[in-house]
């Protein structure tokens, strides 16, 4: 068996998570990673013109076609070989892109991430080593990654989108040759390493293996424990031998919320409420009151003018309101069909007209919503004092939830509505986000957005309309909320 690049890092991250990804792949959780490698993908092709015309190796017909084809690319210099691949022993690796210098290498790593992380270092350090090892001198060993701060205007300029930093400094040969002796053992051993859980479990990257990892231990445990209580915390915990809930409350301290969140479990408390502050909440609402959701997709690569890479883009927005006190619930709604323009346009437009000034609007965590109006009213001069009078005017409909001012066991230490809708309203199918079709959850709704343009009209037209009842459900939902925050208070 083959170590690469990317099961030399799992391996550095955890052995047993390299074992595993090796032999029993089929225990990982599934997670749908399309969207992070179809832009990783598009990062890495767009990083091939950095330096000018370069030749590529084909995927196609496996490792040692590539290798072979390197071969005969490398007695060219100086080029550029995007994906060069180079095979030392056991070890595998391709270089996103290769300088090839008369006098030696230069290798390139191409991330889609806006910053580093030391794990990058290891995967470029295993890339120079085999490079050594097949005998080349590694001169430059650089990391490419996405510059945040970029601002698109007219055609984007792939040399300010990346940022390029050379670590070759950080690599230590002697280091990376003793790990790969470790890690070539390990993916040739027959018996699952013994390794425990750790903060690799989490970092740098949520490990597929973690349910397969804690399936022993008693249910529920210190990992279930909500309210933003750390990972390394909670490791900590574990280590210490404090797993269930009832070795918890009885030897750590742990913050006040996760204390209540274990005590509603094990002493099965019905729920709470605290009508005063919820009461506090309700009081500051006035009529009309708007309920209003945004959906957007992220841009890795920019292709709106004025914007930054991954910044939120908002093509749709559900709005609820209620214009007197028992009054009917009226409802509006937006979906942009402008494709290849900005969307935020007549999304900011139509807003203004839907939520007249100083309204009282109210979102469900509205950090979201804020930070969107705010970076629009920038965007557009026009729309600026009614956009930023509405983030002024927002009430946040998950406090509560979040304060515990109203909890019950179901919530699991979350506030997310997502969460707290069916604990309220459990088994309302008319709440249910399952019952839906083709979209059920955010990041569903913008692939579906980016889908549309590539449709048929007949096709466009039925995820349109899944898209706006997707949306509609979720500020009817926060109406549902705010009716139960009434009842309550
Ligand atoms: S969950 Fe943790 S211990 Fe298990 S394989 Fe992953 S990193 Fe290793």
């Amino acid at each position: 068996m083959f170590l690469t690049k990317s099961k030399y890092t799992q391996g550095v991250c955890c052995e047993k998570k390299l074992w595993l990804s090796s032999y029993q792949p089929e225990v990982a959780q599934e997670a749908n990673h399309d969207a992070v490698f179809e832009t990783g993908n598009k990062i890495g092709e767009l990083a091939r013109g950095l330096f000018g015309e370069y030749v590529l190796i084909s995927k196609e017909k496996g490792y040692q076609n590539m290798v072979e084809e390197t071969k005969k690319e490398m007695n060219r210099t100086p080029s550029v070989i995007c994906e060069a691949s180079f095979q030392y022993e056991n070890n595998f690796c391709s270089v996103d892109i290769l300088k090839n210098n008369p006098d030696g290498v230069e290798i390139y790593e191409v991330k889609s991430s806006t910053s580093l992380e030391s794990i990058y270092i290891d995967d470029i350090s295993y890339q120079a080593w085999v490079l050594q090892k097949s005998g080349f001198t590694v001169q430059k060993a650089c990391l490419v990654y996405v510059n945040n701060q970029y601002v698109k205007e007219g055609d984007l300029d792939i040399h300010k989108f990346f940022v390029i930093e050379d670590v070759t400094h950080s690599i230590n040969f002697e280091e990376v040759e003793k790990r790969v002796n470790d890690l070539q053992k390990v993916i040739q051993q027959e018996k699952e390493p013994s390794n425990d859980l750790s903060l690799s479990c989490k970092k740098p990257y949520d490990c597929p293996f973690f349910e397969y990892c804690t399936r022993s231990l008693p249910k529920p445990n210190v990992f279930d424990i909500g309210w933003s209580t750390r990972f390394s915390k909670k490791i900590d915990m574990y280590h210490r031998g404090h797993i269930s809930y009832e070795d918890v409350i009885e030897k750590e301290v742990v913050n006040d919320k996760a204390t209540e969140q274990i005590r509603f479990v094990l002493e099965e408390k019905p729920p709470k409420i605290n009508p005063e502050e919820i009461k506090e909440l309700m009081d500051s609402l006035y009529y009309p009151i708007y309920f209003l959701d945004f959906e957007s997709y992220q841009d890795a690569i920019p292709r709106i003018d004025g914007t930054k890479p991954y910044q939120q883009i908002c093509f749709q927005y559900s709005l609820h309101y209620i214009l007197e006190e028992n009054g009917e619930i009226l409802h509006k709604e937006f979906l942009s069909d402008d494709y290849d323009g900005n969307p935020m346009y007549g999304l900011c437009k139509q807003l203004c007209e839907d939520i007249p000034m100083d309204s009282c609007v109210t979102a469900y965590n509205k950090a979201f919503e804020c930070t969107r109006l705010k970076e629009m009213s920038r965007m557009f001069p026009e729309f600026a004092e009614h956009l930023l009078n509405i983030s002024e005017h927002i009430i946040d409909l998950e406090v509560p939830f979040a304060k515990q001012d109203y909890y019950v066991r179901e919530m699991a230490g979350r506030s997310s509505i997502k969460v707290v809708l069916p604990a309220l309203y459990p088994n309302d199918p008319t709440l249910d986000y399952h019952n839906l079709e083709q979209v059920h959850k955010g990041d569903e709704a913008s692939n579906a957005y980016l889908s549309l343009p590539n449709l048929s009209k007949e096709e466009e037209e039925t995820l349109r309309y899944n898209l706006l009842k997707y949306c509609e459900l979720d500020t009817y939902a926060m109406v549902k909320i705010w009716e139960k925050l009434k009842e309550v208070s």
